[in-house]
């Protein structure tokens, strides 16, 4: 019996998408076939009747590439070309998923929305709202407001602090990787894939460790673990996978086996902002 078989029964799903997923490696412009793809998958899972909340990076790379920077290196710089590159981003994805007879909306969080019961209470009951009227909603952290002090720094963990929040039963990590190997291997060649993770222990989020993300986004495997470790815990199943084609989603659903599934191991004293004081 396959360990996929039940996620066909998933009801509400959030799917995170690397920046590296959305630009064309060369010159960091967006890829609009791949987007549509991906909204197109989307606008089909709403239409079955599952939830679906888009983690979307992708600000920050798009705000340099309007302005034609190839690197920045200051905050200010990568706080002004996330405020520049955010609204073109929404506004495409607005346009896209408007052809497919879908709204969608905006919202932009950092740590503190979280820890404070009041904005958490508050985000919790417009996320609800949204997924009642069918509408789609697109998070990204507040970049332009974000300091170190209550910024995430990467979509890999704010994705799974935003399914723990709203009780989602599928988190989907897209990303330029293929899911967990027992070793980096691009570096080791003996690295072994590894299809499903039972028990997220330290064997395997040792393997995270010392892993960087890739020249377009922030998070590395060991984000993404500690993802995994969130989402589970508050019982949601996981899984990374590919998104050199964005096709993949529906078969992600369907059950196929692609990626890296971590299996939900609800914790019974579950508390999110014990897992957020770790971030
Ligand atoms: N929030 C950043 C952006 O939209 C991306 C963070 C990440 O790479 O995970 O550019």
């Amino acid at each position: 019996m396959s360990k996929r078989e039940h996620l066909k029964n998933k009801r509400r799903v959030v799917i995170k998408i690397g920046s590296s997923s959305l630009v064309h490696q060369e010159t960091g412009r967006l890829n609009f076939p791949k987007m549509e793809i991906l909204v197109r998958e989307v606008a089909d899972l709403h239409n079955k009747g599952v939830s679906v909340v888009l983690v979307s990076s992708g600000a920050i790379a798009v705000g340099k590439a309007a302005m034609g920077i190839t690197e920045v290196h200051s905050v200010q710089a990568k706080q002004a070309c996330a405020a520049i590159g955010q609204v073109r981003l929404l506004s495409i994805y607005q346009k896209f998923f408007a052809e497919y007879g879908l709204n969608s909306a905006q919202i932009l969080m950092t740590k503190d929305t979280f820890t404070d019961t009041e904005s958490r209470r508050h985000a919790r009951n417009t996320f609800e709202q949204l997924l009642a009227m069918g509408v789609i909603p697109i998070v990204n952290e507040n970049d332009t407001i974000s300091t170190a002090e209550i910024e995430f720094g990467d979509n890999d963990r704010l994705s799974a602090v935003v399914a723990a929040l709203i009780g989602a039963d599928l988190l989907l990590l897209m990303s330029d990787i293929d899911g967990l190997y027992s070793d980096d291997p691009r570096t080791c060649k003996d690295a072994k894939f590894i299809p499903v993770v039972e028990k997220l222990d330290e064997t395997f989020m040792n393997m995270g460790k010392g892993s960087t993300g890739s020249r377009f986004g922030s998070g590395g495997m060991n984000t993404k673990l500690i993802a995994a470790d969130i989402a589970t815990s508050a019982g949601c199943d996981m899984i990374i996978a590919n998104a050199s084609d964005f096709h993949i989603i529906h078969k992600l659903v369907e059950g196929r086996e692609f990626g890296t599934i971590f299996l939900a191991n609800p914790k019974e004293e579950f508390y999110l902002l014990d897992y957020l004081e770790k971030i």
